[in-house]
């Protein structure tokens, strides 16, 4: 077991609540990275007191392995325009960063009035690229991850804790 999700939730709200704070008196797009991210979305979008918009970007980072290649495939992108706008974008983990990097620079492609990261997890131990974290959850070490709407080929996403996959399980990284 690597985080509970009672340690989870305690922590999700407290990002709830600062990001609420942060950004009074203004609207807020977050924008959900999936699939990794949609549990994380879904509770933190219930703890944030202000009027707000949803949107889902799909994204492919790792093709068939578990290691980031720096090649990111949109697979399903947002249905409204974001200019203006303030945007919050939810991340499951940054790991090497390249996704999380990819991502920023082509929303700000878009005119928004701002973009910040929020993501659940770092590893800092394999950042590639760096990235600025503006709301972060736990800093972990460098370990596959499952659970929280983290998967490994697909399974786990479901599990309401974070574990640890065990040696031998991923093979492929
Ligand atoms: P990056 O481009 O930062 O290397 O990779 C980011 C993406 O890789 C995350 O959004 C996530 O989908 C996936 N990823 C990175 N580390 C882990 C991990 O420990 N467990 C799982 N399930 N996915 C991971």
């Amino acid at each position: 077991m690597l985080l509970t999700s009672e340690r989870i939730l305690s922590r999700v709200a407290e990002l709830g609540e600062q990001i609420t704070r942060d950004y009074a008196g203004r609207r807020l797009v977050i924008v959900c990275v999936l699939k990794g991210s949609f549990v994380f979305a879904a509770d933190l979008a219930r703890h944030i007191a202000l009027p707000l918009r949803i949107e889902f970007l799909g994204l492919r980072s790792y093709g068939s392995g578990t290691e980031s290649t720096g090649v990111v495939q949109i697979t399903q992108d947002l249905t409204t325009p974001i200019r203006g706008d303030d945007v919050l974008v939810v991340e499951d983990i940054v790991d090497s960063g390249l996704t999380s990097a990819y991502l920023l620079e082509l929303l700000a492609t878009r005119s928004p009035n701002s973009v910040r990261l929020c993501a659940l997890l770092h590893k800092p131990a394999r950042a590639k690229e760096p990235v600025h974290i503006d709301y972060l959850g736990f800093t972990i070490e460098d370990a596959f991850v499952v659970g929280y709407g983290l998967d490994h080929a697909q399974n786990y996403r479901h599990l309401p804790d974070l574990m640890v996959v065990a040696e031998g399980e991923t093979t492929r990284r």
